[in-house]
This record gives C-alpha cells, structure tokens and sequence, in this order.
C-alpha cells in the first residue's frame, strides 16, 4: 500500500520527475528541480523516508542509521553549508561536535584528530615530532588532491559531446591522486606505521583499507573534517523534514511504502514507473538513487540490460564492503552518563589496517578490524527535549554478508535461533569493546539490537548490504558511466554511486544530477564557483 510520507495518498498521473529512492541524493535533485518549478514525485520502498539518513525507533529510543557526524558545517561559506541552506531553505541547523570529533584508539594509546586545520596538524606533530616534515607534506597533499576534484566532479554533469571533449584536460590532474593507493602516497612521505595507522584511521569512513582505497577518496574524507565534525540538531530525521516543505511549495511530494518495480521505459525512452502493485505513474524524467548495482539488476528490464550491455558496467565496479551496528538504549542523559560528542575508532594494537580486515575476513573471530563507537544522544543538543534522562550509543564494525547467506530469504526478526545466536555474540563482542573505554555505562544498557547485512539489505534493496554502495578504489574513478546520463533518454542516476559515498557526496551527487536534466549550471547558482 502507497502511503504519503505524511498525509493521504494524493498521486497525480504525471510527473516532471520521479525519484526513486529518498536518499540524500534524491532528496537533495528533488529539492533543487522543486525550485525550478519541477513537480516530482520522491518513492521509497521504506516504510520511512530519508535512505541512509532515515531513523528508527524502539523502546521509547530513536537511533541515527547513517549519520554520526557531517564536516565543513562550521563554515558559512563551505559549498556543503551553502547546498544544504539551498535545499533545505536553511531550516536544518547543526551542532558543532567541539574540539576532538575524532579519536583514533591503537592498543592503549589514543590519537585525537582537532578541530582546526593548525591545531590538527600541531597535535599530530606532538604525537609524531620526528614526523613533522611527512605531516607538513601529507596535509598538503590532501589539498592538492581536493584543489584537483571540481573540474572531475562538473565535468559529468555536461552535455555528452563537451563532457568527451573536456574529459581528458578535466580529469588528469584528478587521476594524479586516485590512482594510487592511500597506502602508496602516505608510505611514500613517512615509513612510520603507527603515524600510518591514525592518519589513515577514519578509514571506515569510506570502508576500505588503505591499501586498497583509492588516494583520493581518504583525502576527500580527512579534508571534510579539518573543520570539526557537525551533528543534525533534532537528529538525521530533520534532513528529510526540512526537505519536504520545499518539495511540496512546487506541487511534489515524498511516498513511502512505495517500491519501484522497474523504470518505464518506451522506445529508449523512460517515461515513468511501475510500482510493486502494478500501477503506472508517469513522468518526463526519472531519476534513480537507489544505487548503480540496484538500478541495474533490479529496476530495468533485462532487454534493456542486454541492449545497452549494462552488465560489463557491473563488472567493472565492486560492492562496498557490509556492516553490523550495534543499536544501544541506556538510562541516564549522556551529561549523567559522561558520554563524549567525540567518536572512537578502536584498532588492534599489533597489525596494520590491511592485515587486520584480511585476518578477519579469513576467521570473524579474530580481533575486530575496527569498532566505531558514537554518541548520538552527547552530540544532539536537542536530544535531551526529545528523550530525557536516556542516552544511545551506535558501534559499527565490518560483517561480511558471506556470512549471514544462508539466512537470505528469511524474514526481517524472524531469522531462527541460530542466526539470534550468532547476532548476541557479536554484540557481547562489540559490548567488551565500549566497557573498556567507557566502564562507566555498565549497568546502564536497557535495550540493545545488532543489525546484520541482511537488515541493511531488507530496508535499503542493497544486494548485499553494501554499507557505502560502491567500493572506493582506484579503479572506481576511472569509470566513465558513474555519471548523472545513463543510455537511456530522460534516465538518470544520482546519489553516493556518481560521487562518493558520504552524505556530502550525495548531496553533491543531487546538485549534479540536476544541473545534467536541465542543462543549468547549479554549481554557479548554489555554491558561486
Ligand atoms: C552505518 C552508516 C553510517 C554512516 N555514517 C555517515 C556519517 O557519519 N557521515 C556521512 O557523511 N555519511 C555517513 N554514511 C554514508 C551516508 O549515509 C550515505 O553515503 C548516503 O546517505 C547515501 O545516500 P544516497 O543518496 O546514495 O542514498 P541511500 O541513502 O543509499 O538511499 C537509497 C534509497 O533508495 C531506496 N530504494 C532502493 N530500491 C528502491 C525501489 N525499488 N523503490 C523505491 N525505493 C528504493 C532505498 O530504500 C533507500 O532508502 C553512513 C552510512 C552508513 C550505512
């Protein structure tokens, strides 16, 4: 059943635009062609809205799935801060996570990353004086690779014929940094592993070790949070509830419960949907955020698949890597609780990032690879208005989806012992890990839930729970169709696939998305460059 994210369902027979999905990438094209005076249509197969940035609640408590905390908010005049402002008409409002937004924990030493690109760099050269002149270096290329990114990222919103004309003088200083490995740049300026190991520790951040990411997608990471790390005041849910009203002043409207069974498509023309229940809703475009991988197996048709050979695409992309979240409930406000906005990434102490996910990979009981621990409740200040006197925590950590196969085609808390089994020893696992930097929450816990990548699968139609859709290496930014136009006409996609994963990167993915259906240029109109 089609439900309005708020109202009655009142579906009009024809569209500008229909979006599907409503991630930060959708939300965010929906939004900007609303101010062109686009009447779009946003469905998503959730039974709440927002992708990633969606939250749920249980037990009196409400959790943040894919948001902990979001850089470059601080500043006035970042395009982040501007396109938010934009698409939201500047009602979201953020909270400044204060001075440590990062603290990288290796053994029984800690690393915090500061808020303040000096600061960032004077600390680091405390913890590391003989490394001043990589650190000095390493900050620089961080730079140089961002300074490299507009011209990549602008180049696949133009017209097809100047898009192939550009490309070449656009993309090669790009091609410079995300060619490489992250590993191969840093170890080129430092050979000290430890130094290594934190610079490169917000690596779960874009889930791939440094010997297998690409350079250019950790600098995009460690530069977004030189400024400090923001949280969404009121929590992730304001992103979809100020976005709305701007949809709406235009005509559109955002549907939940509303899944997509495949694209319209008529003569290599995409001229609407078909809905899981059969019904056809048309439009002059469609935009897809639901994913490359989704899109492709599951939302065209399989003549379409084979006449535009969109498989030997698939071929050449990988699914992220999946996850496990541990969803904690506590009595006690995070002031009574002392939980810190800071977040934690807590490594083993003896083995580089690589060796740490491959031993794990090979043997899941081996030492975790990396357990992110965050506190929602301490970095809204919001929070304690909505849920006085409780507190949440999320840990993260990677779960491969291998793993939890056999349970595939079970149904959401109804997958059987066996599989409840294998989720409480994770979460005792991963429990161990918060009683050792935070003892203090012992006792404290009232409601705790693991989701596995069969959740993430069932609520977000990634195939294989992919945490961050398409694997960041190298090879990723070399691939030509990771752009806005597909083959066919009046199709589009948007969303972390056609830039990077990270609510900035759809965002941006949004902005681009748009600027290809229309032919305007809202880099200029939004940011100003
Ligand atoms: C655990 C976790 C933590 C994260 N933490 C952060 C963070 O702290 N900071 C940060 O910047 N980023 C973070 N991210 C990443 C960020 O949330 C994502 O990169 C971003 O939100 C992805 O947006 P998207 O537009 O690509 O769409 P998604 O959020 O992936 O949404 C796609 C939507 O499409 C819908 N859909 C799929 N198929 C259909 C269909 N057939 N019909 C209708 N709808 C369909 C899905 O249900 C989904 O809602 C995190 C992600 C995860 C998973």
């Amino acid at each position: 059943m089609i439900q309005t994210y708020k109202r009655k369902p009142d579906i009009a027979d024809h569209y500008h635009t229909i979006l599907i999905g409503s991630g930060m990438g959708s939300l965010s094209a929906a939004a900007i062609l609303s101010k062109e005076g686009h009447k779009v249509l946003v469905l998503e197969r959730h039974y709440t809205a927002g992708g990633y940035t969606h939250v749920f609640k249980r037990k009196g408590f409400e959790w943040d799935v894919g948001i902990h905390y979001i850089g470059d908010m601080q500043r006035p005049k970042s395009a982040m801060k501007k396109l938010f402002d934009y698409v939201t008409d500047g009602e979201l409002k953020w909270a400044d996570m204060g001075e440590v937004y990062d603290r990288i924990i290796i053994g029984d030493k800690s690393y915090d990353l500061v808020k303040g690109l000096n600061n960032f760099k004077e600390k680091l050269i405390s913890y590391f004086p003989e490394e001043r002149e990589a650190i000095v270096k390493y900050i620089d290329l961080v730079f140089a690779a961002n300074r490299t990114a507009g011209k990549f990222y602008i180049n696949k919103a133009l017209p097809k014929w100047l898009g192939g004309l550009s490309y070449n003088w656009m993309t090669k200083p790009f091609f410079k940094y995300s060619d490489k490995t992250t590993y191969e740049v840093i170890s080129s300026l430092t050979q000290n592993e430890e130094l290594i190991k934190v610079l490169t520790g917000q690596y779960g951040d874009y889930g791939l070790p440094p010997k297998e990411s690409s350079f250019f997608m950790h600098t995009t990471v460690a530069k977004h949070y030189f400024g400090g790390g923001s949280f969404p005041i009121g929590g992730s849910s304001q992103i979809v509830k100020t976005i709305d009203p701007v949809i709406e002043k235009s005509g559109g409207t955002i549907v939940i419960n509303a899944e997509v069974e495949e694209v319209h498509v008529v003569n290599n023309k995409a001229c609407g949907v078909r809905m899981a229940d059969g019904r056809i809703i048309n439009s002059d475009h469609v935009i897809s955020g639901a994913g490359l991988i989704t899109t492709y197996e599951k939302l065209l048709s399989k003549d379409i698949v084979n006449k535009y050979r969109l498989r030997d695409q698939l071929n050449k992309v990988k699914p992220s890597a999946a996850h496990a979240c541990l969803y904690i409930g506590l009595e006690g406000g995070p002031d009574e609780l002392e939980l810190p906005k800071t977040n934690l990434w807590i490594y083993p102490k003896d083995t580089d990032h690589d060796t740490s996910v491959k031993n794990y990979l090979e043997d899941i009981d081996a030492e975790f690879p990396v357990v992110y621990v965050s506190f929602p409740a301490a970095k809204d200040p919001d929070w304690p208005n909505r849920y006085p006197g409780k507190s949440t925590i999320d840990i993260i950590t990677i779960l491969p989806y291998d793993i939890f196969e056999s349970w595939n085609g079970s149904k959401w808390m109804k997958r059987g012992e066996s599989y409840e089994d294998l989720k409480e020893k994770i979460s005792q696992r991963l429990l161990e890990k918060l009683y050792e930097q935070l003892p203090q929450v012992k006792g404290k816990i009232v409601h705790y839930e693991l989701s596995s990548p069969l959740t993430t699968k069932h609520f977000m139609n990634y195939s294989k729970g992919e945490i961050y859709g398409l694997d960041h290496n190298p090879e990723r930014f070399r691939q030509k169709f990771l752009v806005p136009r597909t083959p066919i006409k009046n199709f589009y996609l948007t969303g972390q696939d056609i830039v990077t994963a990270g609510v900035g990167g759809a965002l941006f993915a949004g902005l681009l998305t748009s600027s290809a259906l229309t032919g305007k240029n809202f880099m200029k109109k939004i940011v100003g460059s």
